[in-house]
């Protein structure tokens, strides 16, 4: 769900995505300002006024969510910690950030950073919402904007893991205790509870007949606590991934075809008769790329008989690869961040084996099973 969207540029070498939800929720402050608060707050307001105050409101609205996790991906670049993009969406804003912090100081300075800019253009807001002698709109437009960055701001202090305040809390006791995993699940596990809380006051607030409230209320609770629940249980399984290698689950009878094929016969005589998905091309013992059914799907079905396999391949120099010694839960992250599902195995220039998104859950439910 996150991570669909549409591209709307880049900023500080960070791609920008709006996802759908996004549209909804804008839409609805939209409305919610226009025909619910201005008229209520600025009576004497056209209709006219009061829309065009609801529409440049939530742009700007939009826009200090934006700059919020900006700041999150500024502070992380500046140590060394790549951030891919960032998307919009329902309940604000979402970075993705490849790779845990170095440290707990790291992860202290980057988690505060986002609820700073929040309090600190709620401040500015709220500076110019006190100007006089300027069209009435804009202390107007800024008032509104100001409390509601102050709210962003300390909302998401809140120190429940994966809220920024949960990330501060968590930085603080792997400080502590220099123990990464202990303040993981200490902090995923308060954020789980802040998440019930969310839900139970939520529960309370419908049956004491505020019920829109509540609702809202419920539904953060219910995203907190399985934001919480995830990352929880993502720390589980690298915890079960930690410590065994590649070579004890990858696939050794690697069935490879030679780069002259043409995909018709890949298709015909591997694809379908093996069941596999992914495929080493080789010649005379060297490695020359990879073909899988997704550079089959990507080429029209009529050339199917006319291209050869090494025209459909990705070359082994272009290739992501893993060696047979490496740690189950770096390949993990490996195929979550780039969103593939297999990877070959490589010593010494040759392919030994595949290891496949299916082994690693293989793995992890054979052991959840056991209990071990
Ligand atoms: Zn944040």
């Amino acid at each position: 769900m996150l991570r669909g969207g549409v591209p709307i540029g880049r900023a500080f070498g960070v791609a920008l995505r709006l996802n759908y939800s996004w549209f909804i929720v804008f839409a609805l402050v939209t409305w919610a300002l226009a025909f619910g608060y201005f008229p209520t707050v600025h009576p004497r307001w056209s209709l006219a006024t009061s829309i065009t105050a609801g529409v440049i409101t939530s742009l700007l609205f939009f826009g200090s969510v934006l700059a919020h996790e900006l700041s999150h991906s500024v502070v992380a670049q500046s140590m060394g910690i790549p951030v891919r993009s960032i998307t919009l969406f329902i309940f604000g804003g979402v970075s993705e950030i490849t790779q845990e912090p170095k440290s707990p100081r790291d992860e202290f300075r980057m988690a505060l950073a986002g609820p700073m800019c929040s309090l600190l253009l709620g401040g500015i807001f709220w500076a110019i919402s006190y100007l006089r002698g300027v069209p009435e709109m804009i202390p107007a437009i800024a008032f509104w904007l100001g409390w509601i960055n102050i709210f962003l701001g300390v909302f998401n202090l809140i120190p429940g893991f994966p809220l920024d305040g949960g990330r501060v809390l968590r930085s603080l006791l792997w400080w502590r205790s220099g123990n990464l995993r202990g303040a993981t699940r200490a902090a995923s596990g308060i954020g789980r509870g802040v998440g019930y809380l969310f839900i139970f006051g939520g529960i309370w607030f419908i049956f004491t007949g505020n019920w829109f409230n509540g609702i809202w209320l419920a539904l953060i609770g219910w995203f907190l606590e399985s934001a919480a629940a995830g990352s929880y249980r993502q720390l589980l399984m690298q915890e079960m991934l930690q410590g065994h290698t590649v070579s004890e689950i990858m696939t050794r009878d690697c069935l490879v075809v030679p780069p002259d094929l043409s995909v018709e016969q890949l298709v015909n005589e591997h694809i379908l008769k093996s069941g596999r998905r992914c495929f080493p091309v080789v010649r005379d013992g060297h490695v020359e790329g990879l073909v899988s059914i997704h550079d089959v799907r990507a080429m029209p079905r009529e050339a199917w008989p006319t291209k050869r396999v090494n025209e459909a391949m990705i070359p082994f120099d272009k290739v992501k690869w893993v060696t047979p010694d490496q740690d189950l839960a770096s390949v993990m992250s490996l195929l979550t961040e780039d969103d593939i599902n297999q990877l070959p195995v490589v010593q010494d220039h040759n392919i030994v084996g595949m290891i496949a998104r299916d082994n690693l859950l293989s793995f992890i439910r054979t052991r959840t099973e056991l209990g071990i």
